[in-house]
């Protein structure tokens, strides 16, 4: 037996327990400062081994010093289970994330995020017989956390099969009132479970309907979501998955994983408000579901005549202009030609134009998506404007030169109501003197709508592959 060293609140401490106490601190602190690293796309890989740090420290303290109620550690035979999970789950994602195309990253979130999901609703499940039925407290962070788990595992897995192009939408009218039913009944089956007075084996079935009830939700919610609001749910999503992890810590007593919880949760939450005053969308109706999707939603404007340009007239109009605004998107993920492009603004820079990226917050298919991809070039962040920024700048701009984006600039959004991207702010590219729009053909963006910017008098299409155009049109000014 340990040698007690001090009494808290009438609880004995053992140096032990004091250690893992402390090492749960210093986790915290790691998380904090790799939050905060992770802010700056310069910092953001330093803010992950941090952050990464912390967990693995919580990790091996708990295992060496945990100690249950009666004092005893945890059994041999359970920290080797416990190490061959952790060596089999390390090297899994280790593999994916190494071999997985950086255009696939969005997707490969979506699938990590479903995982802590499923991690905490498992929690909650195989804990559920051990819950103390008379404490409220305990039963809720049972119930809460199997719920938003496994909202945040099904849901999860609808976003990366969307996401992959796997999962279509699917909006019907009465998706929204089954939504709301199903949201009821899962409070409704908390709520029994909660006050009913009868034993864990007796509210076994209670307990798999509310998980059923849950993924289903989870499924639901996320299946109607189209055009310009994915990212909105993608943020919620990985709130929920922090929010699941805290209960299971609140679950199991354990600090470190309370506090994870909260800091993922509370930095979820904070980006799906500011998604959604980006997306000009109310938090209400994501959580209700199925407010994307339009029924009266159509391929929007289609037909006309899209005008093309030359290399050497695009050239020409690029270097003989003041100011030049690059509107990147998620074309120019997929063409890997952010090095490029990087390169075209330092000859336009020497030649004296003005020129400044344009930034829409869901441009690509992650939260920050263009910010990491340029900052990955080396392009400076003073070069990157905000949409809110240089939406007013816009008139005054000789070339707006838009690579590989589409719905973040289609003016559908403000001129039609019905459209699935209607409400959503735009960069308003159409404003601009003249429009350069780099694209392979007429395939249309995440939205599926067509965009009447390209049919626009002002717009010339400059077609093929980005990293081909681009090089061909740094090559061309080179040359002038
Ligand atoms: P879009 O998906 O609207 O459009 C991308 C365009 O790029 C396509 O029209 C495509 O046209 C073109 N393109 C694709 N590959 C290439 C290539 N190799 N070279 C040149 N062009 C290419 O992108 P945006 O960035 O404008 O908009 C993002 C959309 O994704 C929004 O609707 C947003 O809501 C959604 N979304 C965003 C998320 C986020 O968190 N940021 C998450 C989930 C969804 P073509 O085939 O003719 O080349």
């Amino acid at each position: 037996m340990e040698q007690i060293i001090g009494n808290i609140n009438g609880i004995d401490f053992t140096l032990g327990d004091t250690i893992l106490e402390l090492s749960y601190l210093i986790a915290a602190l790691f998380f904090v400062v790799g939050l905060k690293l992770l802010s700056h796309p310069e910092s953001a890989r330093r803010g992950n081994f941090f952050a990464g740090g912390g967990m693995v420290l919580a990790m091996f303290t708990t295992l060496i010093l945990h100690k249950d109620a009666g004092g005893n550690s945890i059994q041999m035979t359970n920290v080797w289970i416990i190490l061959s999970a952790l060596t089999i789950g390390s090297v899994i994602g280790w593999i994916v994330a190494r071999r997985i195309k950086m255009t696939a990253m969005p997707q490969l979130v979506s699938l990590f995020n479903a995982t802590g999901g499923a991690a905490s609703a498992l929690v909650a499940l195989l804990e559920f017989p051990n819950a103390d039925m008379n404490n409220l407290g305990s039963v809720l962070v049972t119930v809460l956390g199997l719920f938003i788990g496994a909202v945040a595992f099904s849901g999860s897995m609808i976003a990366y099969g969307k996401l992959d192009g796997k999962v279509k939408d699917l909006f019907s009218g009465v998706m929204k009132y089954v939504n709301l039913l199903l949201l009821v009944a899962a409070i409704a089956i908390s709520v029994f479970i909660m006050i009913s007075g009868q034993t864990p084996e007796q509210l076994n079935w209670a307990i798999y309907l509310l998980l059923g009830v849950s993924l289903l939700y989870g499924i639901m919610f996320v299946m109607p979501i189209g055009g310009a609001d994915m990212p909105v749910v993608i943020s919620l999503l990985n709130s929920f998955t922090g929010i699941a992890a805290a209960m299971a810590g609140f679950i199991y007593g354990n600090q470190a994983m309370i506090l994870g919880g909260i800091l993922v949760g509370a930095a979820g939450t904070i980006l799906t408000l500011i998604m959604c005053k980006a997306m000009n969308r109310s938090l209400l109706n994501v959580i209700i579901g199925s407010f994307g999707a339009n029924s009266a939603s159509g391929p929007g404007a289609e037909g006309g005549i899209m005008k093309e340009i030359s290399l050497s007239d695009a050239s020409i109009l690029l270097s003989y202009s003041k100011s030049v605004v690059i509107v990147p998107g998620y074309g120019l993920a997929v063409a890997q030609a952010q090095h490029v492009c990087h390169e075209l603004e330092e000859i336009l820079s020497t030649k004296g134009v003005n020129v400044r990226f344009a930034i829409h917050p869901v441009a690509g298919r992650m939260p920050g998506h263009m910010n990491v991809l340029l900052a990955e070039a080396d392009v400076p962040y003073n070069q990157l404007v905000e949409m809110e920024n240089i939406n007013p700048d816009m008139p005054n701009t000789d070339v707006v030169l838009v690579i590989g984006a589409n719905d973040v600039v289609n003016p559908a959004a403000i001129n039609d109501q019905g459209s699935p991207i209607a409400g959503m702010p735009i960069i308003n590219a159409h404003l601009a003197k003249n429009v350069i729009v780099m694209k392979r053909g007429r395939g249309k963006g995440y939205a599926g709508i067509e965009n009447e910017l390209f049919f626009g008098e002002k717009t010339r299409m400059l077609f093929g592959n980005a990293k081909d155009s681009l090089q061909n049109l740094v090559n061309e000014i080179k040359s002038l």
